[in-house]
């Protein structure tokens, strides 16, 4: 048994894998304390936008922390909260008028789901189904975890997942089959809302499908009445190459799930924000038909002094030039890699880059390889998570040269190696 108390997340204990502790960050560089400096080429799980500890975002904090800590939300409101609303207004679809906070992209997806049912409940509609996609992700608790890929990550908890419609995973060339079960679906009538992760499947294994095809499912919904949400918690923030990667479809969802870079990843904090009708659904002077819907943290104004940071660096900073020249380089890379035979389906989008290992072992998230490879990245100083046998490569923006550089010949000492 381990000494320390602390109990982790997807981490099985009983394996006695080393658990590095980090003392500090800065950039794409985390300092231990056994005195090495590690690369984070996952940005800390999807989060780190910009870098760790960006001066703006750290002093946005430190001046909220001087000035209010928390703040009961419910009939309340303070500074942070309402920039942080604006800011999003003005830079998202002006289709979507209304900003909800939460504390994390799970709980973005609960509140996206439930401002759904409430939609159709105002309008007196029986419609409670939601549809989904195969592979997808959408976080860990019950409500997420029933719209998402069911697998051994949700085993146990199975029986209390509640019932969804699933259509196929649109693979380059056969999106038809995936089109043709969602409008089957929207044809029974009873679908209240599609949730989605737009053009990337991260969770799923980093599984690429085409913008005509997000477009044309929301353009299914769109003629069935049926709600669109879009969960950009991993793919917003410029993570694609676009702001959102709906943009690229040329896609305006009914809601919108937003977390992880929100804060550029230095503070947990999520938002739900819906088109005009569904706020209006929820608007009455009946008390009943409020949104029933807190956490204790909500609009944290710590964590919105920190979303409102982010929302001026996008502004002020030239974010999006990062994004296209962090980009360019990941495409090399997965150029120059993808030629080894050991590796199929090279692929990126944005500043998403992945590869599959040929393996003839057991595919999926269970693979094997994925902690030996682990061990393989932590011994060279390389934060690295495979997703079963998908190696995947995911930054923050500001990475030098010499530091991806580092990350990928890393991956392909690995291959050569394994
Ligand atoms: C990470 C993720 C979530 C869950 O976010 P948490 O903050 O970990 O709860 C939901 N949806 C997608 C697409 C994600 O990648």
């Amino acid at each position: 048994m381990p000494a320390s108390p602390v109990w982790h997340p997807f981490t099985q204990h009983g394996l006695g894998e080393p658990i590095p502790k980090v003392t500090h960050a800065e950039g794409a560089l985390l300092h231990t304390a056994e005195g090495r400096t590690v690369i984070d080429a996952i940005s800390s799980w999807w989060v780190t936008t910009h870098g760790h500890c960006h001066p703006r975002i750290m002093a946005a904090i430190a001046q909220q922390a001087q000035k209010l800590d928390q703040l009961i939300f419910a009939g309340w409101t303070h500074e942070p909260a309402e920039d942080v609303a604006a800011g999003l207004v003005a830079i998202m679809p002006p289709e979507l008028t209304r900003v909800f906070f939460s504390d994390s992209g799970s709980t973005s997806v609960e509140v996206a789901l439930k401002m759904a049912l409430g939609y159709w409940h105002a309008r007196g509609e029986a419609r409670h189904r939601i549809v989904v996609m195969d592979h997808s992700y959408h976080g860990d608790t019950i409500g997420a975890m029933s719209v998402g890929a069911r697998g051994v990550f949700n085993r146990p908890y199975e029986p209390l997942l509640f019932d969804v419609a699933r259509i196929p995973f649109p693979p380059a060339g056969a999106q038809q089959a995936t089109l043709d079960a969602l409008e089957a679906v929207c044809r029974q009538g009873d679908a209240a809302a599609l949730i989605v992760e737009p053009l990337v499947l991260g969770a799923g294994g980093m599984l690429f499908y085409g913008a005509d095809t997000l477009k044309a499912m929301r353009e299914i919904c769109a003629r069935y009445g049926v709600l669109f949400i879009a969960d950009e918690v991993m793919t917003g923030w410029g993570r694609t190459g676009t702001l959102l990667a709906c943009e690229q479809a040329e896609v305006v969802p009914d809601i919108l799930c937003l977390s992880k870079g929100l804060t550029g990843g230095a503070m947990p904090l999520a938002v739900t924000m819906a088109t005009e009708p569904i706020f209006a659904a929820h608007w009455s002077t009946d008390r009943a038909r409020m949104f029933f819907h807190s956490s204790s943290y909500t609009a944290n104004p710590i964590a919105c002094a920190a979303a409102a940071a982010n929302l001026a660096i996008w502004r002020e900073e030239p974010v999006r030039d990062r994004v296209a020249d962090l980009a360019r380089r990941q495409a090399a890379w997965v150029e120059k890699l993808g030629r080894f035979r050991h590796f199929d389906n090279g692929r990126t989008l944005g500043t998403i880059a992945a590869l599959d290992l040929r393996s003839n072992g057991e595919s999926g998230y269970m693979n094997g390889l994925a902690p030996e490879l682990m061990a393989f990245f932590r011994d060279r100083d390389v934060l690295l998570r495979p997703l079963g046998s998908t190696v995947y490569v995911m930054p923050p923006y500001c990475i030098t040269d010499d530091q991806l550089d580092a990350v990928w010949n890393a991956i392909g000492e690995a291959v050569i190696s394994f």
